[in-house]
């Protein structure tokens, strides 16, 4: 498998992003290095991310940052809330 094809990094819509630095604040990789206070984070090294979601819970706007789980780690992932199960 080439390196490229799992480096699956978060992806931010800078149109809905507010720039509250929060993503990048919560990041206990660095995925956001560099990142500047009052602009849209940017994603410096996509491969550092280690797919925890902190970013994704923590971002204020709903749908501002998305995190594409890469299907190995599907099956760790537990969403923050879960559904009833019928
Ligand atoms: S937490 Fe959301 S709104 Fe704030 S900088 Fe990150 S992507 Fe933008």
């Amino acid at each position: 498998m080439v390196i490229e094809e799992r480096a699956m990094p978060p992806i931010i819509k800078t149109e809905q992003c507010t720039k509250c630095g929060q993503c990048v604040d919560i990041c206990t990789e660095d995925v956001f290095y560099g990142s500047k206070k009052g602009e849209v984070p940017v994603v410096t090294y996509p491969r550092e991310c280690v797919h925890f979601n902190g970013c994704v819970d923590a971002c204020p706007v709903p749908g501002a940052i998305t995190l594409r789980i890469p299907l190995p780690v599907m099956l760790a992932f537990k969403p923050e809330v879960e559904e009833d199960i019928v």
